[in-house]
């Protein structure tokens, strides 16, 4: 059987590298052993190779599913180029290279065959992987088997029956660049991986610089205008809410002295290959966008990424902001936010369209998954902790995040003392499980944020006198003189602390976390930031 030596030897021979980078050893190994495998690794971090190497160790055929039909050829010319011999089928080939690629790969006559997840369902794949001698089934892009992601993909589901009807079950590998806890146990319990070796990696990007500012729209508009006359020879991406905001955010900083052009989905697909050329090629030293700017542009030298308004999850954010930096040299992020932000979307939300297909109930819980990601967003801009590390916290990154440089730890900001409000909301979700009677499971029952917010404040809406007596709760109203908001940005910090978690169902619940004993400790303080900072402060370069 092939081992971890093999596996050295193989990458060297076959890709010309020495050493493997972080994560790849573990998963390999344990692919080669015959055990399950969960890969996490941000794009670009070598998330093909942990299952290429195998591929050519392995007995039998390594199945790569992949819902990328567009790059499959691409893929497969990439590992013949490196002497491994590779075919795909998708719908862009005639029905006879599709049973000739089927054949080759039947025959054992090649090391690695790509399909599309859908393929796996038709009667003629499901004959092939009856006769086929498949070793190992690598699953690329695995978070779209998950709801809680933005790419969900439905034929993702049929994998796991699709491996449960093999004659012979594979080695299972499953890779993704953005998986949250939540997404990471939906790939394992969608896809039925097999106490698999699980290893999160490389998400920190060490060269970046990340800050964060409150400010208010016209403070916003100052800041980026100075910051880009600051750095007039550099280029960097702005990226705003709105196609209105990317247009007069470009002619402002245009009138001004900059090149800046804008870029958006409603302009005609000349003018956004033209603006994008320009920017690739260092034409114009900005380009204000909106979030359809961005997938596939490959350019190495963005200095500086600055969001003018806060994105709808830390997944969107890092994407984005990720753009900055590629070849390595020190770079900006800088996200710009203030109240009305938050507002926007969760009025968005709210009022989503797409969930018109589903049921009242289906919406809900859609929306309620929403909100939970958007509070992950809400807490890095509130956190007073590192940000280097909240973000890799986030991904679930397990080894220590040493700072390589974010405006937290520069201690740019002053606090607030909000310790009786963080006991408060404590002692509150300590009286809700008392007074809701445990689930038929014994699994606690909570309530979300918002009805917390209501019992601390003592609202007096109806709900609150009829259902299960909240208002008898001891912490009823202990807090009426504090806003709702205050409140609110109490009850994520501590989430993003970890004295409170948000629990999984089908209606995110506040329970509490690993850290909330401290709370009741005499001596435990909780500060948060002071979130008014001059928008001037922070306009000197990193
Ligand atoms: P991902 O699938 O995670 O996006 P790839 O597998 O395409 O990433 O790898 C990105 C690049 O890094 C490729 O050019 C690949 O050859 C290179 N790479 C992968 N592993 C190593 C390694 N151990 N040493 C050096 N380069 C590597």
């Amino acid at each position: 059987m092939a081992d971890i030596n093999d596996a050295r030897a193989a990458l060297k021979r076959y890709f010309g590298y020495d050493e493997f980078r972080p994560g790849q050893e573990p998963l390999i190994g344990a692919i080669l052993a015959g055990r399950d495998a969960l890969g996490v690794m941000p794009t670009g971090a070598g998330k093909s190779i942990c299952y290429q190497i195998p591929a050519v160790l392995l007995d039998g055929l390594t199945v790569v599913i992949s819902p990328l039909v567009s790059l499959m050829a691409d893929q497969v010319a990439g590992l013949e180029d490196n002497g491994i011999h590779a075919v795909y089928v998708n719908s862009t080939q005639s029905p006879e290279e599709q049973s000739a690629a089927l054949a080759e790969a039947k025959q054992g006559l090649c090391r690695v065959l790509y399909v599309a997840p859908e393929r796996l369902d038709t009667a003629r794949f499901a004959d092939f992987a009856a006769h086929a001698n498949i070793g190992l089934l690598a699953i690329d892009e695995a978070h779209c088997v998950s709801q809680w992601g933005q790419d969900f993909r439905p034929a993702y589901l049929g994998i796991g029956e699709f491996i449960a009807r093999m004659p012979r079950r594979p080695v299972v590998a499953a890779f993704t660049a953005t998986a949250t806890e939540r997404v990471r146990e939906d790939i394992v319990r969608l896809v039925g991986l097999n106490n698999p070796q699980i290893s999160v990696t490389g998400f920190d990007r060490t060269n970046l610089y990340f800050d964060v500012i409150k400010a208010t729209p016209t403070a916003k508009r100052q800041w980026i205008e100075r910051y880009v006359a600051a750095h007039g020879e550099e280029s960097g991406i702005i990226y705003c809410a709105t196609r209105r905001e990317t247009e007069a955010l470009a002619d402002d900083l245009n009138a001004r002295g900059a090149s800046a052009v804008c870029y958006h989905a409603g302009l005609p697909p000349e003018e956004r290959s033209r603006a994008q050329r320009a920017f690739v090629n260092d034409e114009v030293h900005v380009v204000v966008a909106t979030n359809a700017f961005g997938m596939g542009i490959d350019k190495s030298n963005v200095r500086y990424v600055i969001h003018h308004n806060m994105p709808d999850s830390i997944e969107a954010y890092y994407q984005e902001a990720g753009r900055a930096g590629r070849d390595g040299l020190p770079s900006r992020c800088t996200l710009l936010w203030c109240d009305a932000d938050i507002m926007t979307r969760r009025r968005f939300i709210d009022n989503e369209s797409e969930n018109d297909r589903l049921s009242a109930e289906d919406a809900e819980a859609v929306r309620a998954r929403r909100r939970v990601l958007l509070d992950g967003m809400t807490g890095y801009c509130r956190t007073t902790e590192c940000l280097h590390r909240y973000i890799t916290a986030y991904f679930g990154e397990t080894g220590e995040t040493v700072c390589s440089g974010c405006s937290n730890c520069d201690g740019e900001f002053e606090t607030v003392d909000v310790t009786d409000i963080a006991r408060a909301v404590s002692e509150c979700v300590h009286d809700i499980l008392t007074l809701l009677e445990p689930n038929r499971d014994g699994s606690p029952r909570g309530l979300g944020a918002a009805k917390i917010v209501q019992i601390l404040r003592g609202s007096d809406s109806q709900e609150m006198h009829d259902w299960r007596h909240l208002d008898s709760a001891p912490t009823y109203g202990r807090l009426k003189n504090r806003t709702a908001a205050q409140v609110r940005d109490v009850i994520s910090q501590m989430i993003a602390d970890g004295y409170l978690v948000v629990a999984d169902g089908r209606f995110p619940i506040v329970l509490f976390g690993p850290r909330a004993v401290e709370t009741v400790a005499p001596d435990f303080r909780m500060t948060i930031k002071r979130l008014e900072r001059p928008a001037g402060s922070a306009a000197r370069s990193a």
